[in-house]
């Protein structure tokens, strides 16, 4: 007869202890893994920071400070009606500029040489090295691109055709310049409303185009590089397959494109639209998705407009590629809209204090922001 002992032998009882631990640790590390959804739950609701893949920069988000996710309050305040043309608008189709050159009558989007470009082309070459001085010159060339020959409407008010020739206009130029010697970065960009500093409401944008490669397409270059090299992928490709599971932040999705808000975003309602395809520069678009691009902005900013009831402000860009000759095959396009309108269409963000002299913070968390615009009507509220 086999007694059974308890405790068994030693070595067996050594073993068990063992395989006790190990269930104990695969345990405790299965309720860690059940309750890793929670956590980040949890740190939504506590000061945190939160780490930009593009930049390598961190951003500290404070909730604990706002008691509600939404504090703001619509005012219908869509401004003085204005007339689809200006005589006193250097803008418009037909009037004179200051420099004394004359529109065309233009009946598409219109671009030209800024009449006081920050950059000029023909800048000589020179460098100064003097002890801790250090300069040098930079050429560029600075155009401004008229989205519309209307003077009274906005990007969110023009047709998807119409967007799609903005597109069209901005993948023309970015191939021009870029191909342009001395000029190894294009950067497109808008800067909309009073607020912003743009003092013509006139729809329009600006192409400023350079020599050296600017601070934020040095960096993201760096980061995109890594990744690159240690994957094979985009790093943006990657981040949008883990957005699109997590849908938290997703404002708008079509074939081609998604508008998010970051996971890092700085300003309250910052919005990236990041095409599905791993695409360098917006010279790669098809006819399809350039129509596709243009009605994500469309409903994008249409959201935006709805937001408060008011021509939202912002200052958005495009982020692609340098067009320094070579391949970049890490880098992946998208376009930023950073607004600074907070609470209302007068109560402004403002990046100050703690912002000026340590790093970027905010309030309500980007999940916050993304709930809040993925409620507004997909209608402009000027045309319901
Ligand atoms: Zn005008």
């Amino acid at each position: 007869m086999m007694l059974l002992q308890f405790p068994p032998a030693k070595a067996p009882l050594l073993a068990s202890k063992n395989s006790l631990k190990q269930a104990l640790k695969c345990h405790f590390w299965n309720l860690f893994l059940q309750t890793l959804p929670n956590m980040s739950q949890d740190i939504n609701n506590m000061p945190h920071r939160r780490y930009n893949i593009l930049t390598g920069e961190w951003i500290l988000v404070s909730p604990h400070r706002t008691k509600r996710p939404w504090q703001g309050k619509t005012e219908k305040s869509p401004g003085a009606e204005r007339e689809s043309y200006d005589p006193y608008c250097y803008l418009c189709p037909g009037n004179t500029r200051s420099s004394g050159e004359k529109n065309p009558d233009y009946k598409e989007p219109y671009t030209f040489v800024n009449d006081f470009s920050a950059l000029l082309p023909d800048t000589p070459k020179k460098r100064v090295e003097n002890g801790l001085f250090k300069a040098e010159t930079e050429r560029g060339i600075c155009k401004v691109i008229c989205f519309s020959p209307d003077h009274s409407v906005t990007l969110p008010l023009m047709e998807v055709e119409e967007i799609t020739k903005v597109v069209q206009m901005w993948k023309k130029e970015y191939k021009e310049l870029g191909s342009t010697g001395d000029i190894n970065y294009v950067q497109i960009f808008e800067n909309k409303g009073e607020i912003m500093g743009c003092s013509n409401p006139h729809p329009h944008g600006q192409i400023w185009s350079q020599l050296s490669i600017p601070t934020e397409i040095k960096k993201k270059t760096k980061h995109f590089s890594e990744y690159w090299e240690q994957n094979q992928i985009s790093l943006l490709e990657d981040y949008l397959q883990q957005e699109l599971e997590a849908k938290e932040r997703i404002l708008l999705e079509n074939e081609h494109f998604v508008a998010l808000i970051p996971y890092w975003a700085v300003w309250p309602y910052e919005v990236m639209i990041v095409p599905k395809k791993h695409y360098q520069n917006i010279g790669q678009l098809n006819a399809e998705e350039e129509k596709a691009f243009a009605e994500i902005i469309k409903r994008q900013t249409i959201m935006y407009d709805n937001l408060f009831g008011t021509s939202f402000p912002y200052s958005s860009g495009i982020h692609q590629a340098p067009t320094d000759g070579k391949e970049h095959q890490e880098w992946h396009f998208h376009m930023s809209f950073y607004p600074p309108l907070l609470r209302s269409a007068t109560v402004k963000k403002f990046m100050v204090g703690y912002e000026m002299f340590a790093g970027p913070q905010r309030d309500i968390t980007a999940e916050q922001a993304a709930e809040t615009l993925r409620q507004l009507p997909e209608v402009h509220y000027s045309k319901s």
